[in-house]
C-alpha cells in the first residue's frame, strides 16, 4: 500500500511537471524548418530576448510530409502543430518556415496565412511565403513571430488598430504595428515578458 502510495506521489510530481508548468517560466524553443535561413532565425531569437529572455534555438527539422495539403501545395498548419509538440512535451514552440501554411476550415477549405497558434497549447507556426518585398521582410517577420507568440503565452486578437495583436484578416499590417498596446502589454507582462527596453 506504502509503495503504491509512493508511486503514485512519483506519478503526480512527473504529470505536474510536464502539464503543471506555468506559461511565463518556460522556455521558447525555436525550430527552424528545411533550410529556413539562418540568418532571419537569428535575428529574430535577438529581437524576441529583447522581450523575452528564455529563448533556444532547437535542432532544424522538415515539415511533415503527411502536413501537406496536395491540392493547395500548402501545408496545414494545425498539423505542424501537432508534430511539434510530438517532437517537445513541455514550454513554448514556435516554427520558422519559407512554405506556404494553411488554416484548415473545419475541412471545408483551406486558406493560406502567415501564421498560425493555439493560444491553449503555446504552439505557433510563422512562414516568410507571403511577404512580398525582401527589404521589409525580416522587420514583418520579427512583428509577425511577436503577434503569434503572443497568441503563443494566451492573448487574443485586440481591438487596437496600433496594436501587434490586431486579427490581419490574412492581409500583412505589419508595416504599422510596430509594438503590442498597453493591455497587450499588461496582459504579457503577468507572464514575464519585458517591455522596459523597447
Ligand atoms: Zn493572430
Ligand atoms: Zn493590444
Amino acid at each position: 500500500m506504502k509503495s503504491r502510495l509512493i508511486a503514485l506521489a512519483w506519478f503526480w510530481i512527473w504529470a505536474a511537471s510536464i502539464y503543471g508548468q506555468t506559461i511565463g517560466t518556460e522556455t521558447v524553443y525555436v525550430y527552424n524548418y528545411n533550410g529556413f535561413s539562418e540568418k532571419i532565425t537569428d535575428n529574430a531569437i535577438a529581437e524576441l530576448k529583447k522581450y523575452y529572455p528564455r529563448v533556444q534555438k532547437a535542432s532544424a527539422i522538415n515539415l511533415p510530409e503527411w502536413a501537406r495539403y496536395k491540392p493547395k501545395g500548402c501545408y496545414t498548419g494545425s498539423s505542424i502543430l501537432n508534430q511539434l509538440r510530438r517532437i517537445r512535451k513541455t514550454d513554448v514552440l514556435i516554427g520558422f518556415t519559407d512554405k506556404d501554411i494553411c488554416y484548415n476550415n473545419h475541412g471545408k477549405e483551406h486558406f493560406r496565412c502567415m501564421g498560425i497558434s493555439r493560444t491553449d497549447k503555446g504552439l505557433s507556426v510563422v512562414t516568410t511565403s507571403r511577404f512580398k518585398t525582401k527589404a521589409t521582410t525580416q522587420l514583418y517577420f520579427n512583428r509577425l513571430m511577436l503577434h503569434e507568440l503572443g497568441h503563443a503565452f494566451g492573448l487574443n486578437h485586440c481591438s487596437d488598430k496600433n496594436c501587434i495583436m490586431v486579427d490581419a484578416k490574412g492581409k500583412n499590417q505589419f508595416g504599422h504595428t510596430p509594438s503590442f498596446c498597453s493591455r497587450c502589454k499588461e496582459f504579457l507582462g503577468k507572464k514575464n515578458w519585458k517591455f522596459d527596453k523597447i
